[in-house]
């Protein structure tokens, strides 16, 4: 096929060997570096070469000259139950959000809602360049409300985690049998292999230990991983101590937030191999305590950025980026660069989704979840630094192409999801409905 000028619509993706020709390439691994004038070959959906003119030997070739050529971002923690409940607990501290949020609307979401803020809500991560979310579904009343969550990150073609959670303040709707089930169905669907099952329990600081022990030896059993909130809790004082203590701690577990976590607690994590989710807007705005990212570093704990709420803040990597770069250091601990924060939003969150191996920065080998982003836009004319425009200066709107393993889902600046529209539209019906007493 002979090389032709000019960006190819969308039709080009769906060849089997795709060369993007002539970027600024950041990758993230070992670090994050700029690589200008260097190509990215994808094979059926797979990097199989990056560096300076790759021959074409017959693949589509894309002019991505002016793009900037990255990995796609990975939220480690997103409640995306809530994108219906957008900008409602904006100036609301945590007490606040728990008691509107978790204990007066959760409970009156719908399977059908579910289905409509996961469905827009994946759409969202994916204009926004996340292109992998660890989804923390905490509003599971029914199994029904399990699945339609599930069908709704399917029919995004997102990648995704989803984590089984138990709805908050319900004592009677914490159902490991429906938990299970849930693996049984998700197991006997298959599919194309982007969503994987996690379990996101309770958790030491908010329920008993036997609870704690029988989630841990289910998710253990069934090959989940998991996902805990934790932080000096009404149960636990000492979550992490506690999971220990109980012989617990594993290299399948990601901890979520920990604001109130002393580093021997943060230590036991980085022994574990465990990872660590904070989610530097939301835990500055709401009050959870002094930023983290500088303690988990000097600790040595692999560490994912989190959007969590949308109630409350952006749901984008770039506003969660620069939150973490200008936050990190108050409470003390090394001050982060802008390489080090790309690589908590790219690498780093793979890893401490267990994913790492498939996802997070440009080797060979991994699967083409990508972004280009507009090299010309006007916000991103004149940068000396790739990564550090990127970080501080780029947002959503400079994303022109969104690929997951290889699947154009974003292009042109425009999502190709064809029920775009209809997701929106239900979104705001399930909006509309939750607002009206
Ligand atoms: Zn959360």
């Amino acid at each position: 096929m002979p090389e032709t000028p000019g960006t190819p619509g969308p039709a080009a993706y769906a060849a089997p060997r795709v060369l993007l020709r002539d970027a600024l390439v950041i990758d993230t691994e070992p670090h994050p570096h700029a690589r200008p004038h260097t190509d990215v070959l994808v094979e059926n959906g797979t990097i199989t070469a990056v560096g300076p003119d790759l021959p074409a030997d017959g693949a589509e070739v894309v002019d991505a000259r002016d793009r900037i050529v990255l990995p796609g971002f990975v939220d480690t923690h997103r409640h995306v139950w809530q994108t219906p409940l957008r900008a409602i607990a904006v100036d609301s501290d945590l007490g606040g959000y728990l008691t509107t949020v978790l204990g007066g609307l959760g409970p009156r979401m719908r399977p059908a809602d579910l289905h409509a803020a996961n469905l827009a809500g994946a759409l969202e991560c994916l204009d926004a360049g996340i292109t992998t979310v660890q989804d923390f579904s905490h509003a599971l009343y029914t199994p029904e409300h399990a699945d339609a969550a599930l069908d709704g990150l399917h029919e995004a073609g997102v990648r995704a985690v989803f984590g089984y959670g138990y709805p908050v303040f319900a004592a009677d709707a914490r159902h490991t049998k429906d938990v299970r089930a849930a693996h049984e169905r998700h197991t006997a669907r298959g599919g194309d292999g982007l969503v994987s099952l996690a379990l996101a329990p309770h958790g030491p600081s908010y329920s008993p230990m036997e609870d704690v022990l029988e989630d841990w030896r289910l998710a253990r059993e069934l090959g989940m991983r998991i996902a805990v909130h934790v932080g000096a809790g009404p149960v636990a004082e000492r979550p992490v101590a506690a999971l220990d203590d109980a012989g617990l701690l594993g290299p399948d577990t990601l901890y979520v937030h920990g604001n109130s976590l002393p580093d021997d607690e943060l230590r036991r994590i980085a022994d574990s191999g465990g990872a660590m989710s904070v989610a530097p807007a939301v835990e500055a705005s709401m009050g959870h305590g002094a930023p983290m990212a500088g303690r988990l570093r000097a600790a040595g704990v692999t560490t994912g950025l989190g959007v969590d709420v949308v109630t409350t803040v952006a749901g984008d990597m770039f506003s969660l980026m620069r939150a973490a770069l200008t936050t990190a250091h108050v409470a003390g601990g090394p001050r982060l660069t802008a390489a080090d924060v790309l690589r908590m939003a790219t690498l780093d969150g793979a890893a401490a989704l267990g994913l790492a191996d498939t996802v997070g920065s440009l080797r060979p080998g991994k699967r083409a979840d990508l972004l280009l982003l507009r090299a010309d836009a006007v916000n991103l004319t004149g940068f000396h630094d790739p990564v550090g425009a990127v970080v501080t200066a780029a947002h959503p709107g400079n994303i022109d192409t969104v690929l997951v393993a290889g699947r154009p889902v974003k292009h042109g600046g425009t999502l190709l999801h064809p029920g775009l529209s209809g997701a929106l539209a239900a979104v705001r019906e399930t909006a509309a409905r939750l607002a009206a007493a």
